[in-house]
C-alpha cells in the first residue's frame, strides 16, 4: 500500500515536469495543485495505471477527462490569485474542479448528465473536497443565483460562448471555453473589463460537445 502511494506520487511528479512545466505552464499554484490532486481517483479502476498519461481518458457516459496539459493550460489562463469564486460547466469526473478547488476560494460546478453528477458529487464528499458545490442542470444557462463569478471555465465545446455566461462573469474576470465545430475547436479566453470584452485564441483543441439551450441540440 505504501509503495502503491509512492508510485502515484512519482507519476504525478513526472506528469507535472514532463507534460506540463516543460511545455510552458509556469503558474506555481497550478503546478502545485496538479502535483497534489490524485488524478487516479477520478477515473475508473481499470484506468488507474493510465491516469497520469499524456492523453484524455474515457469517464463513462461517452464523456472524457481532458489530457493533464490542457487542464493545466486552461487553469493557468484564468489568472487566479486565490480569493475567487469560479464556475465550471461540465463537472464530468470532477478532476478539473478538484484542481481549481486547491487554488481558489470556492468552485461551483454544473453537470447535465445525471449519472456523472451523482457519481462525482459522491466522490467529492468521499475525498473531502468541501469547497466544491455541485448542481445538476444545463450549464449553458449559468447559475444566476450565485452570479457574478470571478472566473468561468467551460470544459465542453460549443459553437459560441453562451450569452448567460458572459453576463454572469464579473468585470475584471476571465472565461475560458473551447469554441468551434463538433470535432475541433479553438480554446478562447474572454476577458471582461470596464472598457469592454477582449478575446484571445489560445490554440486548437478537441472537447466533447456542450449540449443545452445555448449549446448543441444533442
Ligand atoms: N471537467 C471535466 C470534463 C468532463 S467532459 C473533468 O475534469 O472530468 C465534459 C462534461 O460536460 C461531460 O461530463 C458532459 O456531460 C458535460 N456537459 C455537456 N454539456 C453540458 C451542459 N450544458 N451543462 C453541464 N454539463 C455539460
Amino acid at each position: 500500500m505504501k509503495d502503491e502511494s509512492k508510485k502515484f506520487v512519482r507519476w504525478r511528479r513526472e506528469m507535472v515536469e514532463k507534460q506540463i512545466a516543460s511545455r510552458g505552464v509556469t503558474d506555481p499554484q497550478v503546478l502545485d495543485a496538479m502535483s497534489k490532486v490524485q488524478r487516479h481517483l477520478f477515473v475508473s479502476e481499470a484506468l488507474v495505471d493510465s491516469a497520469y498519461g499524456d492523453f484524455p481518458l474515457p469517464i463513462g457516459e461517452g464523456q472524457t477527462i481532458s489530457q493533464p496539459y490542457i487542464i493545466a493550460e486552461m487553469t493557468q489562463s484564468l489568472d487566479l490569485k486565490g480569493h475567487e469564486r469560479v464556475l465550471e460547466i461540465g463537472t464530468g469526473s470532477g478532476y478539473q474542479a478538484a484542481v481549481l478547488s486547491r487554488i481558489v476560494y470556492k468552485v461551483y460546478t454544473i453537470e447535465r448528465n445525471h449519472a456523472l453528477f451523482l457519481q462525482t458529487r459522491k466522490l467529492f464528499d468521499k475525498l473531502k473536497y468541501y469547497n466544491i458545490v455541485t448542481r445538476y442542470s444545463d450549464g449553458t444557462q449559468g447559475w444566476s443565483e450565485q452570479a457574478p463569478f470571478d472566473a468561468i471555465i467551460v470544459t465542453a465545446g460549443g459553437q459560441e460562448i453562451p450569452s448567460p455566461l458572459i453576463q454572469q462573469l464579473s468585470t475584471g474576470g476571465c472565461l475560458v471555453m473551447p469554441v468551434g465545430g463538433s470535432n475541433f475547436q479553438e480554446l478562447l479566453k474572454l476577458e471582461k473589463t470596464k472598457d469592454g470584452i477582449k478575446t484571445t485564441n489560445l490554440g486548437g483543441c478537441r472537447f466533447v460537445k456542450l449540449i443545452g439551450q445555448y449549446g448543441w441540440d444533442r
